[in-house]
């Protein structure tokens, strides 16, 4: 069985909560021998591959191929772009020997991989006709961190980043959001996890980048957490690695470039978004574990007949494409709910000889609290169903509290009272001033999350300093 220590309630301690969620529903564990690292387990690995299918699907639905690029990238390369070696250079890892030897010139382990792929455009683009190229690399990162939180910040981590070059910053901008709403659609419908589209302000935004644009999803603790990130480069990395065309006019232009990403950070969003103090609850489009099937039983005679049934009825599920658990191990019906709600199974099924005299089976959904009997013959149809209702219920619930979370703050001592308690997204007014933004996450520890897209134009005061403002920012403490 698995280890049964207790879940600290959310009430009491957060991110206590969070790190024994992910210890009881067995998705990873530090490394401790490597510092900062951490392990994927089977269980966290399983969502992670669904995540994989479902975005790597929606990429190439977008025109994208797949590639993959070395993980040593030469120092000099990231030296070529002035802001981007700033940004990353506190947490580069470097490699300095290599078969023994001092190596000649240094490799930094890939923090993100704009510029080898930069090098490698300015060798395959050349005409306008080379263009767009539609890049997305799905690999491992290396960046250094000193205060680190599984899933949410480890030094190595795996994530998609989407590279793509253009030949009009018109085209590149399409790109940029057009991946953002396949990141939003993917939060959305397959995470079930709502999240605000926005633009990041400029001390936020991609070191080397023009502008960031991302996605913010709100956890239960009222932090909020960055999904996901696409970035418009502008032409700056076409000026530092040479990426040149020919224009049909024939003359020679920059290209213009996107990238974007999500990352294994997204698992930790699924946590701290669905799970409860029982341990893990997943979407069932990403689930491990769909249903598990408990077949109850005090005697052999029991066991056979219990069996016979959970077997077929294991079958007949897998037939609709989920995936089922048959649990007949010798331990306590309880222990075995106990565990699986860790793991966070999205339902099980209990048959027991009484079920099997009335034809029916005990069917108890991980996010409900009420259990429900159910005619063995209309079984398959209700699970499938009931599937999909959970999918949709578990959005909608999310929606309600990120909702219910977002609030319209105009004082400051409002906006204090509110980021010291339940926190929560912040809509206020701000003067566009980063000096004035900065001044409010040393206060407070808040930072602005993003700018809505689409956002409505209102003149109002800013929050921090009275100055004048056109329109309302999200602000919140974030991961
Ligand atoms: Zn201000």
């Amino acid at each position: 069985m698995a280890e049964q220590s207790p879940i600290t309630p959310r009430a009491k301690d957060f991110p206590e909560w969070y790190q024994d969620v992910i210890r009881a529903g067995d998705l990873a564990e530090p490394a401790i021998v490597v510092k900062g690292a951490m392990v994927i387990k089977p269980n966290g690995y399983a969502i992670w591959e669904k995540i994989q299918r479902e975005l790597d699907d929606r990429i190439k639905a977008t025109g994208h191929r797949n590639a993959y690029f070395p993980m040593f990238i030469p120092e000099s390369f990231l030296k070529k772009e002035a802001e981007h070696v700033e940004g990353f250079s506190p947490e580069l890892a470097v490699v300095t020997i290599g078969g023994g030897k001092e190596l000649e010139e240094r490799y930094v382990v890939r923090p993100t991989s704009e510029t080898i792929i930069g090098h490698f455009f300015a060798k395959w683009i050349q005409s306008h006709r080379d263009l767009p190229m539609l890049i997305n690399q799905w690999a491992n990162i290396v960046r250094w961190e000193l205060r680190t939180r599984m899933f949410l910040r480890t030094s190595e981590f795996l994530w998609q980043e989407g590279h793509t070059a253009h030949a009009t910053h018109e085209e590149s901008l399409k790109e940029v959001l057009r991946m953002l709403d396949v990141y939003a659609d993917f939060a959305e419908n397959v995470m079930a996890m709502p999240v605000i589209r926005g633009e990041k302000t400029a001390s936020e935004k991609f070191a080397g980048g023009v502008k960031s644009y991302c996605i913010e999803g709100l956890m239960q603790n009222g932090w909020a957490l960055q999904a996901g990130t696409s970035h418009d480069l502008g032409q700056n990395f076409g000026k530092a690695f040479d990426v040149k065309f020919q224009n049909m006019a024939g003359q020679s232009e920059y290209v213009w470039q996107t990238s974007w990403g999500v990352s294994t950070r997204l698992i930790g969003g699924l946590v701290m978004t669905h799970s409860d103090d029982a341990g893990l609850v997943c979407p069932p489009k990403l689930a491990p574990y769909h249903v598990v099937v408990i077949p109850i039983f005090k005697n052999d005679a029991e066991r056979a007949a219990t069996e016979e049934v959970g077997r077929r009825m294991v079958e007949d599920l897998k037939g609709k494409g989920l995936s089922v658990v048959f649990d007949n191990r010798d331990e306590r019906p309880g222990a075995k709910y106990f565990e699986w709600e860790r793991k966070g199974a999205c339902a099980r099924i209990e048959i027991g000889p009484k079920d099997l005299e009335k034809k029916s089976f005990a069917f108890k959904r991980r996010d409900l609290e009420k259990k429900e009997f159910v005619p063995m013959e209309k079984g398959v149809d209700h699970v499938v169903a009931q599937m999909e209702a959970m999918q949709k219920d578990l959005f909608n619930k999310a929606k309600k509290f990120r909702d219910e979370s977002t609030r319209r703050i105009d004082t400051w001592d409002a906006f204090k009272a509110q980021m010291d308690g339940a926190g929560g997204f912040a809509s206020c007014h701000w003067c566009g001033d980063g000096a004035c933004e900065g001044q409010v996450k040393e206060d407070t520890k808040v930072t602005i999350r993003c700018i809505p897209l689409g956002n409505a134009k209102e003149a109002g005061k800013c929050v921090r300093c009275g100055r004048e403002s056109g329109e309302r920012v999200l602000f919140a403490r974030a991961y």
